[in-house]
């Protein structure tokens, strides 16, 4: 993973400088057919990129996966609107030349396979940095609510009403989710499904396992008379 800090001291989101502390992240796509992050570091290294006022804090290239780092990853950005600007680092994905916006997050392709080779490598990236940054501010990946995409940040009501970026996964037939995304990060990391926080985590205490229905349905019996929640269950 190459990460080049290339902080946008121009744009007014580091001018205000907000200091904040990391909650979790959130993933974005860019929503426009531009592969390359040099080109994005360049346009928010304005004062208000295309007027808007819009910072995030990494953008990743999609067609060598590199990353360029916008702002500190303790300073407020401007990336998901709502509240999630104040408990999420936000990092954009660059997307394929190749593909052409037609409607909303509706778009035609002319080189499926190139797509799809960068948007794997934009999503490889992701979750290597993902994996930093969890690694760095302590979160757990497979936690309700760190890692989330700016669709899911919309639906979780922290966030402007965007698809990204599932709706290039979607379009480009990509096998993609964010529940994936977040396997992934954890798996990257390391984290297995055991690590999962007390308040999500179910632990089952086995007492017996049994080649006979009817030896199980016997022994549950015999287990319900001291535990009346004890139940069977067949793997
Ligand atoms: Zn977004």
């Amino acid at each position: 993973m190459k990460i080049t800090e290339k902080v946008c001291t121009k744009n007014q989101c580091y001018q205000v400088g907000k200091a904040f502390t990391p909650k979790g992240l959130m993933l974005h796509s860019v929503g426009c057919n531009q592969p390359s992050a040099e080109v994005f570091a360049a346009q928010f290294n304005n004062y208000q990129p295309n007027g808007q006022q819009i910072c995030v804090h990494g953008v990743i290239d999609a067609n060598n996966g590199d990353i360029i780092q916008l702002l500190p990853w303790t300073m407020r950005g401007w990336h998901g609107g709502g509240t999630s600007n104040d408990t999420h680092i936000g990092v954009e994905m660059c997307e394929p030349a190749c593909i052409k916006y037609t409607q909303g997050a509706t778009f035609t392709c002319s080189d499926l396979s190139t797509a799809r080779k960068n948007c794997e490598t934009a999503y490889n990236s992701a979750v290597e940095l993902f994996a930093y940054l969890c690694k760095k501010f302590g979160f757990n990946p497979l936690a309700d609510g760190v890692i989330v995409s700016h669709c899911e940040g919309h639906k979780r009501g922290i966030a402007s009403n965007h698809g990204d970026p599932e709706h290039l996964w979607r379009g480009l037939g990509m096998s993609y989710s964010m529940d994936g995304f977040r396997r992934d990060v954890a798996a990257a990391m390391g984290v297995t499904a055991a690590d999962k926080p007390a308040d999500t985590a179910k632990y089952y205490v086995q007492v017996g396992a049994f080649a006979s229905k009817a030896n199980a349905e016997a022994y549950v019996a015999e287990v319900k008379k001291k535990y009346p929640d004890a139940f069977i269950k067949i793997i």
